[in-house]
């Protein structure tokens, strides 16, 4: 394109419904964990797609799969069988530890999946009356924009002007493990949450919650179901952030890097006693599981643990935070996080400091008025992030 910046922008504003609120950049181009935008100017980026680019932007191994498959077939449907989505479950079998995948595109879809499949677990082994099911999530969550995660959003910016929303959800405070307890009544088929609350500001919840949870789910007949969209795939410094408490939930929710950035991906993925619930005909999607986001999604595991991601961004994580509590400024509220996965709370609103630290080169982006999300690619080399820290420092010191 020959269009500079401020043309796209507004082209873009002309005729975009307005859904979104984005820092005035264009990205044109990029390499790792750096973008250009269409007049040469470099940036780094630290959002990384909302965690959809841990693997770093176009991967060479994530789009040689890509381009390998790209010329030998892309598209089904899952009417016939094709020959990558079978090492796609296996990778995400042996990854997650389940006997069973369920392919579909985006988040919010493998959202709506992982309901529909509780739901009718609730029904068909848990012996609830129909239509009686009900689904406990936590307040500040986020898990989507369709229909089903906006009923389960506690935000009412979200849903304004939707409804009517979805019944059988509960709300609880997230991390309250006797507002659970107090929850659960005998039609109670899950418990579904984000192991860390990305949208809400990088919120962790109180060391313990997850194992107490998940043992009174146990103890309930509950199924715990782990939305690890975002905080999976070693954006928190292990593969997944339940792993920090050593639980191994129900059911999976994977999403955003299972893509590497390239392209939609995501799945769901439990044992055979909860998804064996599903039967031909009763969900699907006519590009989940398709062959090339198969084998984008085997590349983008492979590289994952190749690169050792995880460790990766445990260790990187670490030194990141140490840096950031040494910046001396009142306005700061709390840095906190697990691996690359951190959000600096301030006193005041985050935007102004995202649009200075883009002119500085980097870029962020706030969650929750008062909350920057500072979530660079996974592979990050230490001296970008000793880069980074450098700008961050001078922007965020009084
Ligand atoms: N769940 C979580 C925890 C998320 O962070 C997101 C996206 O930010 C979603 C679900 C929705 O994913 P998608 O935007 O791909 O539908």
């Amino acid at each position: 394109t020959t269009m500079k910046s401020n043309e796209i922008i507004s082209q873009t504003e002309q005729y975009g419904a307005n859904n979104y609120h984005p820092l005035p950049i264009v990205i044109s181009e990029a390499e790792g964990v750096w973008v250009k935008d269409p007049e040469g100017n470099t940036y780094m980026d630290m959002l990384s797609a909302y965690s959809a680019v841990n693997q770093g932007h176009r991967h060479p191994k994530i789009i040689e799969a890509l381009t390998a498959q790209a010329n030998r077939v892309t598209l089904t449907s899952r009417a016939f069988h094709n020959d990558q989505l079978a090492p796609f479950y296996k990778k995400v079998s042996e990854l997650t530890g389940k006997d069973m995948v369920l392919p579909m595109n985006t988040g919010a879809e493998a959202v709506e999946t992982a309901v529909k499949a509780v739901r009718r677990w609730a029904y068909d082994k848990k012996g609830v009356s129909e239509n009686k099911a009900e689904i406990i999530a936590c307040e500040g969550n986020f898990h989507g924009r369709t229909m089903t995660a906006v009923s389960l959003s506690s935000e009412s910016g979200g849903k304004r002007s939707y409804g009517p929303v979805l019944p059988g959800i509960k709300l609880i405070p997230y991390g309250d493990i006797d507002a659970l307890k107090k929850a659960i009544t005998p039609n109670t088929a899950g418990f579904l949450l984000e192991p860390i609350q990305g949208e809400a500001g990088i919120v962790i919840p109180p060391e313990g919650f997850l194992k107490e949870a998940y043992e009174v789910c146990k103890n309930e007949n509950v199924l715990f179901v782990a939305d690890e969209i975002q905080s999976g795939l070693a954006r928190s410094g292990k593969m997944f952030a339940c792993d920090w408490e050593g639980v191994k939930p129900d059911m999976y929710i994977l999403g955003k890097a299972l893509g590497g950035g390239v392209m939609p991906i995501s799945c769901v993925a439990a044992n055979e006693d909860i998804l064996g619930v599903l039967t031909p005909g009763s969900h699907g999607s006519t590009f989940g599981g398709n062959p090339l986001a198969s084998a984008v999604a085997i590349a983008s595991l492979d590289v994952i643990e190749e690169e050792k991601l995880a460790g990766r961004s445990l260790q990187l994580g670490h030194y990141f935070k140490e840096k950031l509590k040494k910046i001396d400024n009142p306005m700061i509220k709390e840095v906190r996080g697990k691996g690359l996965f951190v959000g600096v709370e301030l006193h005041e609103h985050a935007r102004p400091y995202c649009e200075k630290l883009k002119e500085e080169g980097l870029l962020c982006k706030e969650t929750h008025e008062n909350v920057i999300r500072f979530a660079p690619p996974l592979v990050i080399k230490e001296k970008d992030l000793e880069w980074a820290i450098e700008k961050i420092t001078s922007v965020l010191s009084k």
